[in-house]
């Protein structure tokens, strides 16, 4: 069993298909370990971030994240890292699977729609970011 962290970012929250998103995840094995909706700040976006920080895209980056609430889950399943990089798709939706979330929910590489661990490692570190050990079950 793994546990994955994953964020609905504001765009998909905006539109109105948390609860698709939600079913994606529930449909395919894996289970909600944990959930909230959050309004993140400028300095958690930062440093949630922090790796991409040298890139060009960064400022857009947090200015996207900040710019409404998010939804944040742990997922938990076999090989939940995995499958939820499979479920979500490319980074560039344009390039997404068809039937992956960034395919039929994102619009562009900035807004698109969901964040995902890629590592177990990032994984363990981004749960902790978010939640204590008592919020998850
Ligand atoms: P992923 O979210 O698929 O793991 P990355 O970790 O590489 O992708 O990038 C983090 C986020 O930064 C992406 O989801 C996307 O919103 C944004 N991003 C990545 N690459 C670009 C880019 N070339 N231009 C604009 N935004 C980007
Ligand atoms: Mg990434």
């Amino acid at each position: 069993m793994e546990q994955t962290l994953s964020i609905i970012k504001p765009d998909a929250v905006a539109k109105g298909v948390i609860g698709k998103i939600l079913d994606r995840f529930e449909s395919n094995g894996l289970k909600i370990a944990a959930m909230k909706k959050v309004q993140l700040s400028r300095q958690d976006a930062e440093a949630f971030y922090a790796v991409h920080a040298a890139r060009p895209f960064f400022n857009d980056l947090v200015d996207f994240m900040v710019s409404g609430p998010v939804v944040v889950t742990v997922l938990e399943g076999e090989n939940a890292v995995l499958k939820n990089r499979d479920l979500m798709g490319a980074t560039n939706p344009k390039e997404a699977a068809p039937g992956t979330i960034r395919a039929d929910f994102a619009e562009n590489i900035d807004a698109n729609a969901v964040h995902g661990s890629d590592s177990l490692e990032n994984a363990r570190n981004e749960i902790a970011f978010f939640f204590s050990g008592r919020e998850i079950s």
